[in-house]
């Protein structure tokens, strides 16, 4: 089945065709390392998360580059207000950042570059920009001269005129035009600093991720990600300063945007206090749970934030655990089995209606809240079928490995139960079938002694059991 995805460059839906067969090449804006991530970059880093899984199970050779934006001015500002170096404190947060990162199920990129490991790349594309007339050097800043590049805008589809009619000249202002974006800063007194052509400064943020993606996938590389926030300025930015650096050749040839959050129906933001990061959230609901809630939307569909959809997102991962550890005890039980043909064909047929329904979603443009449907409708096969034939068969061992498989596509582990109770109530479920099992040898070999004193100590304990011709069963009281 064809891929096809939204490419915000054409603002359509396209067929996936890679630059090279097999392989795909990805780039995404990681997060400016100033403080943990919040739920929107959270939103950000799944989608793609996500996106590559899907890649992969794909059959394509992914390369994920995702950086780390080590220099800038918030982290300057942050590192002055707690008197921290700020390079030492954006190293502090990236070590923060793949916890967070795990607690989400991220894998991690296949190269996860930081901006000031590729300042001489970064020189080195500026002073190409500069020989062909498309930047311009002022008192140590170097700027970007939008006039210079007729396509700028195309990514956002905005004209220069209209830019324009919307900026601000400040006063003192150094630029040739209002748009023109810093591509080097000189260095203010006291601030991290490096050597350039232009003198003592740092990157301007745009450029850190041209020279990034260009130097690890090369130029025409398939797929940049990001939030939608991004693509005015930043992914313009990037285009003009990239595509003028190579000529004209094409930087990127999918642009993929997921859209914003909001926090219970109001933009995020710090000043109305709706300010969470995912460790704040962590605090609250497994990272599992929050990776289910983010993708339970289409990622290009606007995602409101609150508890109660969260509390949601819980129970409907939980009701696919509960699928798994039914078809893992049955799987488990010896017995007659009572399944006949037609109803293990029945439910054969709903595991590959599943994969299929699954594949179609996912194929046109990542539609992950759509593939959770065909979990849920393979889940509610697997628990009729239980219910009906309670011990192990081949269609029961095909489904749940479907079911398991499909979830992990998406970057959930289902045997991993979504909440702590839940992770005791397994273990009493271990335990209580070791008891249980211990106590079946004993009536074999007729130690009624043994039997009644375990019946009895679990009854003291709240722990009835009840001998039915299926074996024992128990029950909390
Ligand atoms: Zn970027
Ligand atoms: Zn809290």
């Amino acid at each position: 089945m064809a891929l096809r995805l939204f490419n915000t460059m054409s603002h359509q839906k396209e067929e996936f065709k890679p630059r090279e067969e097999g392989k795909v090449g990805m780039y995404t804006c990681g997060p400016t390392v100033y403080n943990y991530f919040h739920v929107g970059n959270g939103r950000m880093l799944v989608v793609f998360d996500m996106i590559r899984r899907y890649l992969l199970y794909k059959g394509y050779d992914v390369t994920f580059v995702q950086n780390f934006t080590d220099i800038d001015d918030k982290i300057i500002k942050r590192g002055q207000e707690e008197g921290r170096d700020p390079l030492e404190l954006a190293q502090d947060y990236i070590g923060e950042y793949f916890k967070d990162a795990a607690a989400l199920n991220l894998m991690p990129a296949s190269i996860h570059p930081k901006a000031t490991d590729h300042i001489p790349e970064m020189i080195e594309i500026i002073k190409g920009l500069e020989e062909q007339g498309l930047a311009y050097a002022v008192d140590g800043d170097v700027y970007f001269a939008v006039d210079k590049l007729p396509a700028y805008g195309k990514l956002s589809g905005r004209t220069l005129e209209d830019m324009q009619a919307g900026a601000r000249v400040e006063v003192g202002e150094r630029k040739q035009n209002p748009m023109d974006f810093a591509l080097w800063k000189n260095a203010k007194p006291g601030e991290p600093f490096w050597e350039s052509p232009w003198g003592k400064g740092r990157p301007g943020w745009h450029i850190e991720c041209s020279a990034m993606s260009l130097k690890y996938l090369g130029s025409g590389f398939d797929i940049h990600g990001g939030g939608g926030d991004l693509v005015f300025p930043h992914h313009e930015n990037e285009i003009a300063q990239a595509e003028g650096y190579l000529h004209g050749e094409t930087f990127a040839r999918y642009w993929m945007h997921n859209a914003f959050l909001t926090i219970n129906q109001q933009k995020m933001s710090k000043s109305l206090g709706n300010f969470f990061t995912v460790r704040e959230i962590l605090e609250h609901f497994p990272g599992e749970v929050i990776r289910f809630y983010l993708l339970g939307t289409h990622y290009r569909s606007p995602l409101d934030f609150d508890d109660e959809n969260l509390q949601m997102a819980q129970k409907g991962l939980e009701r696919l655990q509960t699928s798994i550890r039914l078809a893992d005890e049955a799987l488990g039980r010896q017995g007659q089995n009572s399944a006949d043909a037609a109803s293990g064909q029945k439910l054969r047929a709903a595991a590959e209606e599943a994969r299929r329904e699954f594949a179609e979603a996912m194929d046109d443009d990542f539609n992950s809240a759509l593939a959770y449907a065909s979990l849920f409708e393979l889940g509610k096969a697997i628990n009729a079928h239980v219910q009906a034939y309670p011990y192990s068969s081949e269609g029961l061992l095909k489904a749940r490995a479907t079911l398991w498989e499909l979830a992990d596509v998406l970057g959930f582990d289902l045997a991993k139960p979504a909440n702590q109770a839940e992770a005791g109530n397994q273990k009493l479920d271990q335990v209580m079938e070791l008891l249980l099992e211990v106590r079946a040898i004993a009536r074999k070999k007729k130690d009624w002694e043994m039997s009644d004193l375990i019946r009895d100590r679990l009854k003291d304990l709240g722990i009835v059991l009840e001998d039915t011709p299926q074996g024992a069963r128990w029950t909390l009281k």
